[in-house]
């Protein structure tokens, strides 16, 4: 099931190194991982493009790594400019993936997960949702998030007079939420999920680029969804990589074996209206509204060209930056960067505290960007 293309870029080739620290404990979840697809015990299946169904002949081998150095082939379809996983691994596997290792091969930072410094997070990042939709929604609207976690988001969203409702995989999260909280939280995917009451409001936020069965999540979306309802997602946005704004402006750093799919503005808006939607209101970085629109209404723009030209670009900008890139791999895959942000935790949890934190971390963004 190789793929027997060359990578657009020799350093896109697989060669079992990864590109971000991994401690022991990740190193030996890494090598299940490996071992689980070597055996079949994870199968890898090949699929047809997500927004317009063509082929693998039709797709176009990008890269065949991810971020952690596991073998994981990425294409951009010819016929409409997609980029995704393919072969991707079967939904039952990512089940248990998830289940089982996601959250430790994912958690670059020391020490456990807070749970409660994870609900105070998306409780800020709910203040920010929250400004983005509101020039858009009614008062007192039915709100539906998938992949809430343990709920900060809604509870600012509640807070302000909403209707909330979450769905997530994570046990604990779903739990805590509601213990602590009262938060109307539930432990399921949406592809399970059914309500006879639509949703004005639906949120999917870094969720959209790890679908592994895009139909059924869209579909299930469009009809739990009013029919003037709106649809908020956001995810990263392939545009914004070159100028190092997100993952370093490196595109070996954006793969990583969760996500399964990618987008820039365009092919984004191809998906949405592959199952119904219309782009509503967009912001570069990505963040967006979209809404349902009438059956029969799609028209699919080959994005083909853009897409290469966008990755080619990122890359030979990457390639510019030798030194930085030398410093940064050192300190990231050392672990050092870690231990920088684990020594900074007392002073950090005083800044959220006295609500400096994001000022604290422009000056730091900005001091990276230097190295
Ligand atoms: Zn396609």
């Amino acid at each position: 099931m190789e793929n027997s293309q060359k990578v657009f870029f020799e350093r896109f080739k697989y060669n079992n190194t990864p590109l971000v620290y991994l401690n022991q404990k990740r190193k030996k979840i890494k090598k299940i991982i490996e071992i689980k697809l070597n055996t079949k015990e994870y199968r890898n299946e090949l699929i047809n493009c997500h927004v317009c169904g063509s082929q693998i002949q039709d797709h176009q081998l990008i890269s065949s790594k991810e971020r952690h150095g596991l073998a994981m082939d990425t294409v951009a379809c010819k016929n409409c400019g997609l980029v995704f996983t393919n072969p991707r691994m079967s939904k039952e596997s990512f089940a248990d993936f998830y289940t089982k290792y996601y959250r430790e091969l994912y958690n670059y930072k020391f020490g456990k997960n807070d749970l409660k410094a994870l609900f105070k997070n998306n409780y800020e990042n709910g203040k920010k949702v929250y400004s983005f939709v509101h020039p858009f929604i009614k008062e007192n609207i039915k709100v539906l998030e998938i992949g809430c976690a343990n709920g900060g988001l809604l509870k600012f969203f509640s807070e302000m007079g909403h209707e909330v409702t979450g769905l997530d995989l994570g046990e604990q999260e779903i739990e805590f939420g509601k213990k602590y909280y009262n938060l109307n939280l539930i432990h399921k995917s949406i592809d399970d999920y059914y309500s006879q009451e639509k949703q004005d409001l639906i949120i999917m936020i870094h969720v959209i680029e790890h679908l592994t069965d895009c139909r059924t999540t869209m579909n299930k979306i469009f009809e739990n969804l009013n029919d003037s309802g709106l649809l908020y997602i956001s995810a990263p946005d392939i545009d914004t990589l070159k100028n190092g704004e997100i993952y370093k402006g490196d595109w070996l750093k954006l793969m990583q074996n969760a996500h399964t799919i990618h987008f820039d503005k365009q092919s984004m808006q191809n998906l949405l209206q592959k199952y119904g939607f219309e782009l509503h209101h967009f912001e570069p970085g990505m963040s967006l509204l979209a809404r349902k629109i009438k059956v029969g209404n799609f028209n699919v723009q080959n994005n083909f060209e853009n897409i290469i030209k966008t990755i080619s670009e990122t890359e030979i900008t990457y390639q510019d930056r030798r030194i930085q890139n030398k410093i940064r791999t050192i300190l990231e895959t050392k672990g050092i960067f870690a231990v920088i942000e684990f020594l900074s935790r007392p002073l950090n949890k005083i800044l959220i505290s006295i609500g400096m934190q994001k000022y604290f971390k422009r000056v730091l963004k900005r001091i990276y960007r230097l190295i």
